[in-house]
């Protein structure tokens, strides 16, 4: 089985004004790992275009649906996707992971009917691995405004993927994803701002600096970071570090081979 894993990018938008225009789509990522499918945030557009990439993505045949946080440009589709997960809801199939605020609590984000789709219902935690499938689960618990946020280290056969979603910069984030062969980092902003709990740029150079895995893959950009061409900002991060960096953009599939080691670096990101 090892090698054939992928990472497929689903949609690359990351924030209010880039998903409400739908400059780039804010669907979420499929992730195939040893043999299992997972798909993690299923933001606004992503059972559409599950059905509408090619090869299509069957919702049907997912092991899980992982929410890192309820977000809406993280967790719009969850509900529609735990009923296709489900084989339409004609069954119960498939797991569903996700913070505790996002199933309790005043404003959960999972509706209570569709509960009874998946087969079961895991809560994240700080470094409570989780089986699903042939894949373990790591969550890393992120600081992102007042809502339970988790990154996620996936380990498969391919290797160790990091998933280091919403969250501000702090100081034990680098180490938090040490070992990570593939790193997928969500970089909103071109510049820092304050109060804003989102990583920049610049805090994304000094995370990737410190892990230095094998490829980096930045994604759910902002506005400023796609008028900075982020193709070209992934280049110029490249050349300093000496990792390979690339932008994903819509549709962008990222084969094993790619953080294995060994493949060509050739670039596969552009507008
Ligand atoms: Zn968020």
């Amino acid at each position: 089985m090892a090698g054939e894993g992928f990472v497929k990018f689903l949609g690359t938008a990351g924030a209010r004004f880039v998903v409400a225009r739908q400059l780039r789509y804010s669907a979420g990522t499929w992730v195939e790992l040893s043999g299992t499918r997972l798909l993690l945030d299923p933001g606004p557009g992503t059972l559409l275009r599950c059905r509408k990439v090619r090869p299509a993505l069957d919702p049907g045949k997912l092991a899980a649906l992982i929410l890192t946080h309820k977000h809406l440009d993280h967790s719009t589709d969850v509900n529609v996707l735990l009923e296709a997960m489900a084989g339409a809801g004609t069954k119960r199939r498939g797991v569903l992971v996700a913070p505790q605020d996002a199933l309790e609590g005043d404003d959960p984000v999972v509706l209570r009917y569709v509960r009874r789709y998946p087969e079961r219902i895991e809560l994240l935690e700080d470094g409570k691995t989780l089986r699903l499938g042939n894949v373990e689960l790591i969550p890393v618990r992120h600081q992102h405004s007042d809502v339970d946020t988790y990154g996620l280290i996936l380990q498969g056969e391919e290797g160790r993927l990091g998933f280091v979603v919403d969250t501000k910069f702090f100081p034990q984030l680098p180490e938090r994803y040490r070992g990570c062969e593939l790193l997928v980092v969500n970089v909103v902003m071109r510049e820092w701002r304050p109060g804003v709990d989102h990583l920049s740029l610049p805090e994304a150079v000094e995370l990737i600096g410190e892990v230095r895995p094998r490829l980096a893959v930045l994604t759910h950009f902002g506005m400023g970071m796609l008028r900075a061409k982020p193709w070209e900002l992934a280049e110029k991060i490249t050349d300093k570090l000496g990792v390979e960096v690339v932008a994903a953009s819509d549709g962008l599939t990222v084969p094993a081979s790619r953080w294995l080691g060994g493949a060509s670096p050739q670039g596969e990101e552009g507008p």
